[in-house]
């Protein structure tokens, strides 16, 4: 099950859509900006169809 949630990119400051694979309680990945293509590190926390939290690592 993926749900869709807004996240803003660490570097240039825009904000995209990021799917996410709910299925998975803990999840920690790397993504990359869909504006200025650089990946950074995402940790989400998620319930079957539901994002309870999306955070953005700092490196
Ligand atoms: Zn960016």
């Amino acid at each position: 099950m993926e749900v869709s949630e807004t996240i803003q990119c660490p570097f240039c400051g825009q904000s995209f859509d990021l799917t996410v694979d709910t299925t998975v309680s803990s999840q920690r990945f790397t993504t990359d900006c869909e504006v200025c293509c650089r990946p950074f590190e995402v940790a989400a926390e998620c319930e079957p169809g539901a994002i309870l939290s999306l955070d953005v690592l700092g490196s």
